[in-house]
């Protein structure tokens, strides 16, 4: 993000002239080539919803479109007027990605974020609860406020290679995700740390809110931590950290002295190396949700889809809007969860009904889009299951949690 303030943003008023306000983004699709360098393929045709903030509010203002051209005007005039209802336009983009994996001439949200960015550097008041986010990041090293360290990682050593870094929705709400990654490692013959007491937030919701110096902190002390700690390789299960670890540290701090994996690409290569067999039938029909942050930003497809399909008696039936083409859970990078909690849930709800007609057991790869639905599915009494990709492993594997 940094980066892009550097490179992209001294051009962004002279490309966004480019933007012809083809709806392809939110409504047609990318039909016409001027999104593309050329005539995307057939197959190559998404969704009729693609936009979420656009689908529930239904105006222009709330799209990529739209916030392109805020963010013109605002870069434009310095004294531009920052009010509620401008925020609200602004910090309503769930951060899906949708928009920029059509419109790949523009990248519109990368504009999005470069005007959160400038928003928070002139000082405007974000939605309720963001700076109080900000501020248990910064007292309490993770989003919740939290002090005492969850009691999943205490039997962990604090040294080694294969560091997993859990992540604040794991450490503070899933024991079970953290419990289940560790022992399939562990019953795969690997040896794994995590950083204990050292761990702090990666900083994706400062960064994908605009506050960048927070997320660069953040950086800062987790890849001092990560040396100290002595890692070779960083293993996480949320497509949050992935995103932040993987893209984000390095276009702050550069290359990182160590490598960055999601515990689905962990896993598919250790089924590669039989070093991870399934011992237990699972009789499932599942489909697989793939998070924004491991697909479309990560492109992180394959590999989920692989372990599922290792699991003896697992069924694979895909969503209608699946891949490239996946819609949000809710989360919204964790402002429109907090943010917007009305919008929130109408976009679970969509996913979660979309799910339901697919299988009868929504299995993800991040511990976000974990915690949103499977909070939904409860509150709404569903008869949903919704698992994480790490206890379904862990169950297969006859491991019990
Ligand atoms: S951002 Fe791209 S897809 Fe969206 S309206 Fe503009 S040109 Fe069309
Ligand atoms: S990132 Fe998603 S919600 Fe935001 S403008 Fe693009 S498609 Fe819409």
């Amino acid at each position: 993000m940094k980066e892009l303030k550097k490179t992209n943003l001294k051009d962004f008023k002279e490309s966004w002239t480019f933007c012809l306000h083809c709806a392809g983004c939110y409504y047609r699709g990318p039909n016409i080539p001027h999104n593309w360098l050329e005539l995307p393929p057939p197959e190559w045709s998404p969704p009729q919803r693609k936009c979420p903030s656009f689908e529930y509010y239904y105006f222009r203002a709330y799209t990529a479109s739209g916030r392109g051209n805020l963010a013109a005007v605002v870069f434009d005039d310095n004294d531009f007027p920052i009010t509620d209802d401008l925020i609200k336009v602004v910090y309503t983009c769930t951060s899906c990605g949708m928009c920029s994996e059509i419109c790949r001439q523009f990248q519109p949200l990368t504009a999005i974020w470069a005007l959160r960015e400038e928003l928070v550097q002139r000082g405007a008041k974000l939605p309720e609860p963001l700076d109080r986010i900000h501020a248990n990041i910064e007292k309490s090293g993770n989003i919740f406020g939290a002090r005492r360290q969850p009691k999943a990682l205490e039997e962990i050593p604090t040294t080694g290679e294969n560091i997993y870094f859990a992540g604040c929705t794991a450490r503070f709400q899933q024991p079970e995700v953290i419990k289940a990654t560790v022992e399939v490692l562990k019953t795969a013959g690997m040896d794994v740390a995590c950083l204990g007491d050292a761990e702090r937030c990666c900083g994706f919701v400062a960064g994908h809110d605009g506050n960048t110096a927070l997320l660069e902190q953040q950086a800062t002390e987790n890849i001092a931590a990560f040396k100290k700690a002595g890692a070779k390789r960083v293993i996480v299960s949320c497509a949050d950290c992935y995103k932040t670890l993987k893209i984000d540290y390095p276009l702050i701090l550069g290359e990182l002295p160590f490598e960055v994996v999601h515990v689905a690409e962990l896993f598919a290569k250790l089924i590669d190396e039989k070093k991870i067999r399934f011992t237990h039938e699972v009789k499932k029909g599942v489909t697989y949700h793939d998070p924004c942050f491991l697909g479309r930003h990560g492109k992180v497809y394959d590999e989920p889809r692989k372990v599922l399909e290792s699991i003896p008696g697992i069924k694979l039936i895909e969503m209608e809007r699946s891949r490239r083409w996946s819609y949000c859970c809710g989360s919204g990078a964790k402002v429109i969860s907090n943010c917007y909690p009305e919008f929130s849930t109408a976009i679970t709800k969509e996913r979660l009904v979309e799910g339901k007609q697919a299988a009868d057991t929504i299995v993800t790869a991040c511990t976000s889009c974990f915690n949103i639905m499977d909070k939904a599915v409860r509150k709404q009494g569903m008869e949903l299951e919704v698992c994480d990709l790490s206890t379904l492993v862990a169950e297969a594997m006859g491991i019990e949690l």
